[in-house]
């Protein structure tokens, strides 16, 4: 989500008092997928969508669900990956510029060239976030160690360097709403793909995942409205941080539903993690704002499963989907670890 997740409360607070009244103007269902069309729109943050709606609201064009359901899909999901698109190509063009006024000069660059160029090639469209800043760490190296040339030419290269640390911030700056859960500001699905892929390349072993999923909160917003369920996602999100330390990664992978990698914990530890989260959760009374109504309590339901060497990481992220269903099924606001024996391969 391209949103940000430090936005001021007054400010969320403002642009909620200006979605609620253009969404029911215009017939549309508050879900999460409308609101944050609508959040988009009110907040300025992408222009293209708010230039869209515009359009079709000034032309007097009826505007329906499927309407919405079109603008999310061009301005908010394909945005994501232009951007990424967009990044990819600035760079490809930087990088041929810098061999083409490189090519110049004689078989000194042969080294610097060919670094360079690999990397071009390797600009293709499938590249992950990760690969595309390995490269760029790459040709700010290769660059920095030609130091043998004339003034001219190292002019050249120092602005060649600038223009690669400028785009080297604008990556990361992009990298990191990508994979942002513009809600919560914990890491969202695809941040947990990613991460999950890496540490699990990483790990020797003792690597956990935790999968929780909020109870009956279907009932909930139900009850009380998309808004407070909203600040409950938020208030789960704030528990679960609390209870994990630094190195663990926690993101919303769904819409009530978050992860946690535990990197070097075992399943006993993985599992007290969880125990912690779920009571910590369980233990609060949420109430509204200056106002002594209950909201009731949130309860959650926790999976937790531990990584086996080389597994394919569905397999590895199903066994603690596994174990939330049980959790679900034995009565909910409890852990279940994996099965210990059921799932062993003989
Ligand atoms: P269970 O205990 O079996 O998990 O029951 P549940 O009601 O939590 O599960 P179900 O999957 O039936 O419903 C999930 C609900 O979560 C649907 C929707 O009301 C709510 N939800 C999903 N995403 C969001 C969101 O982004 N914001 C809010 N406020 N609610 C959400
Ligand atoms: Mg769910
Ligand atoms: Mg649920």
């Amino acid at each position: 989500m391209m949103m940000n997740a430090t936005e001021s409360r007054e400010e969320t607070v403002r642009y909620v008092r200006l979605i609620f009244p253009l969404m029911t103007k215009h017939g549309i269902p508050i879900t999460p997928k409308n609101y944050t069309t609508w959040y988009y729109y009110v907040s300025g943050r992408n222009k293209e969508l708010q230039e869209a709606i515009d359009s079709i609201t000034e032309s007097n064009k009826p505007y329906t669900k499927e309407t919405n359901e079109e603008i999310y899909q061009r301005f908010v999901v394909e945005k994501e990956e232009n951007t990424l698109k967009g990044i990819r190509k600035k760079l490809q063009q930087t990088l041929l510029t810098v061999f083409g006024e490189l090519k110049e000069l004689s078989g000194q660059t042969e080294e610097y060239e060919s670094t360079a160029l690999e990397n071009v090639e390797k600009l293709t469209d499938d590249m992950s976030i990760r690969d595309i800043r390995n490269i760029l760490d790459e040709v700010i190296v290769a660059t920095k160690k030609i130091r043998r040339f004339g003034e001219a030419t190292q002019q050249r290269l120092k602005e060649t360097t600038k223009t690669l640390h400028v785009m080297q911030k604008e990556f990361e700056h992009a990298k990191s709403e990508l994979l942002q859960d513009f809600l919560t500001g914990v890491m969202n699905r695809k941040g947990f793909d990613e991460t999950l892929e890496k540490l699990t390349n990483e790990s020797t072993g003792n690597l956990c995942v935790l999968i929780l999923d909020i109870d009956h909160f279907k009932k909930f917003n139900d009850m009380h409205g998309h808004i407070v369920g909203d600040e409950v996602l938020k208030f789960v999100a704030k528990n679960i941080r609390k209870n994990v330390k630094g190195k663990d990664i926690v993101s919303r992978i769904g819409g009530e539903e978050f992860a946690v990698i535990l990197p070097e914990t075992p399943l006993l530890g993985a599992a007290t993690v969880a125990e912690n989260i779920r009571a910590s959760i369980a233990r609060l009374k949420l109430e509204r704002k200056g106002k002594t109504e209950i909201l009731g309590m949130i309860t959650v339901s926790i999976g937790v499963a531990q990584y086996r060497q080389g597994e394919p990481l569905k397999d590895f992220v199903g066994r603690a989907d596994q174990a939330l269903y049980s959790a679900k099924n034995t009565g909910r606001n409890r852990v279940a670890a994996e099965s210990m024996i059921s799932n062993r391969v003989e």
